[in-house]
């Protein structure tokens, strides 16, 4: 890696950016935390999945496809899934029902992650293939009198660990203070929390040194990082809400079971994506899920390919929250369009990677600065290009072709699929678009008609209205080269 292209990521740890220093550079890892399979993910789950797979393609540029190892879970074993398992399949025996639930579940978050252009992890754990691991690790824990059992459970003690609480910034004395945990009677401190809990006779569970029980959430990941990264990995990621307790426990039950001091290297956390101000969450309920998205029309009314989701998600710097609208899908989709576009005029242009689109991805992931980067780039592929004026006032075929080179290059490494009959789905979307427009002039919603001509217009899509002989508005359309 050279020195113009150091990746310098932003440490939730340590509160900086830092340099990124593998622990060993043949075998980068990192690990982000996956979905719990009991209901389909909406699109505020995307963004991880997306901002993160985005961070996997950078590091295989850097050291090389084979040099990446990413861990991403899949929590099969939770409360939330044994109700949706009742409340679904009243009539199966539970197990039967939760197999059902976790199934058909994690088959669609397959389908969604795909459709957004997601690599597959290099593994993708289950917490129920697991088992045997989590209980390993708790029974360390208790036997370094870090984890205690009490009332048919076995619980973490965080007095234990004097720096818990390093990664939220949280004191112990906080905790209390804002009496975020219940108070229960059998837990030597409040905040300690459950490793393995018992189940009843109808619940899933298996047998332990504790009883026939279940594990607690975060000892999943501590076991499943651990399996497939080791006890000290590089990069440990998700969504900025697991910060606080997720990830601290995570680190707590690790740490102290192999004595180190830290778990992960570096902790990247994604901002929330948001709904009028607040996050979108299945408990407020004002989220759509990604299959809605792509597959029907609740959103805007119009399917949304999954490259525009993508780019709709990338257009704003992974901390920063995003306000989620139909406007941010509209403007990504004419990116989109435009880029592919250019890029489908010369189909045999070798993609070339700029070295300043890695450097700002390197920069913590900056993509907002690489959009600029490509709209330089697009501007040069459409033969607008202004920036230095050639002597002869246009730009030549041979820098338009270099120019959708370097659109494809950067999209690829952006994960923004420009397959072969690109120019094909761009006409289908422009011709919902044109529909869409039509079904406004008719509807005499012409602030709405002319908002859509003008979005064409900005794709170099110019549009006709005409009347067939029955006398039927149509619309003919065409690309201005
Ligand atoms: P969950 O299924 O709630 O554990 O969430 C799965 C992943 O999505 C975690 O990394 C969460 O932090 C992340 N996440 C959940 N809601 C949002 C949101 N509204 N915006 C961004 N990330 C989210
Ligand atoms: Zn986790």
């Amino acid at each position: 890696m050279g020195e113009t292209t150091r990746l310098r990521l932003y440490n939730t740890l340590t509160r900086a950016k830092e340099d990124f220093v593998p622990i060993d550079p043949a075998n980068v890892r990192m690990y982000v935390c996956g979905p719990t399979v009991y209901d389909f993910a909406h699109i505020g789950n995307a963004r991880p999945v997306i901002v993160f797979d985005v961070l996997f393609r950078l590091l295989r540029h850097l050291y090389g496809a084979e040099h990446v190892t990413y861990v991403r879970n899949i929590t099969d074993v939770d409360d939330k899934i044994n109700a949706r398992a009742v409340r679904d399949f009243p009539g199966l025996p539970l197990n039967e029902a939760i197999r059902k639930v976790t199934e058909t579940t994690a088959a669609q978050y397959h389908k969604d992650t795909a459709a957004l252009g997601a690599l597959e992890p290099t593994v993708e754990p289950r917490a129920t293939d697991n088992i045997a691991e989590m209980q390993s690790l708790i029974a360390s824990l208790i036997g370094s009198r870090h984890a205690y059992e009490a009332a048919g459970e076995v619980l973490f003690s965080v007095d234990s660990m004097p720096d818990y609480g390093k990664l939220s910034g949280r004191s112990l004395a906080d905790n209390v203070a804002g009496a975020r945990v219940a108070v229960e009677a059998h837990k030597r401190n409040p905040a300690d929390f459950v490793l393995w809990k018992q189940s009843s006779p109808e619940e899933p569970g298996w047998d332990s040194p504790w009883g026939r029980g279940r594990p607690g959430w975060h000892i999943e990941c501590s076991a499943m990082s651990e399996r497939y990264l080791g006890k000290v990995f590089d990069i440990h990621a998700g969504g900025l809400d697991l910060i606080f307790p997720h990830h601290e426990n995570e680190i707590a039950q690790s740490r102290c079971a192999h004595g180190t001091a830290v778990m992960a290297n570096y902790w990247l956390h994604n901002g929330f994506l948001q709904v009028e101000g607040q996050k979108m969450s299945k408990s407020l309920g004002n989220f759509i899920t990604i299959h809605e998205l792509l597959e029907t029309d609740k959103f805007g009314g119009r399917k949304w390919p999954g490259e525009v989701l993508r780019l709709a998600m990338l257009m704003t710097h992974y901390r920063e929250p995003i306000d989620f609208s139909v406007k941010r899908l509209e403007e990504a989709l004419g990116l989109w369009t435009r880029w592919t576009r250019w890029i489908s005029y010369y189909p045999d242009a070798p993609s070339i990677v700029p070295e300043a689109a890695v450097q700002c991805l390197c920069d913590d992931l900056n993509t907002p600065r690489l959009f600029r980067e490509l709209s330089g780039v697009s501007s040069v592929a459409a033969g607008t290009w202004e920036g230095t004026h050639p002597p002869d006032g246009v730009v030549h075929e041979a820098d338009r072709r270099t120019a959708a080179g370097k659109l494809r290059g950067i999209l690829e490494l952006l994960g923004v699929s420009i397959e072969a009959g690109q120019a094909e789905r761009d006409d289908k979307v422009t011709r919902q678009m044109v529909a869409a427009r039509l079904a406004a002039l008719n509807a005499r919603d012409f602030a709405r008609a002319d908002q859509i001509r003008a979005e064409l217009l900005a794709q170099g899509i110019q549009l006709m209205d005409y009347k067939d002989e029955a006398g039927q508005r149509r619309t003919r359309w065409e690309v201005k080269r």
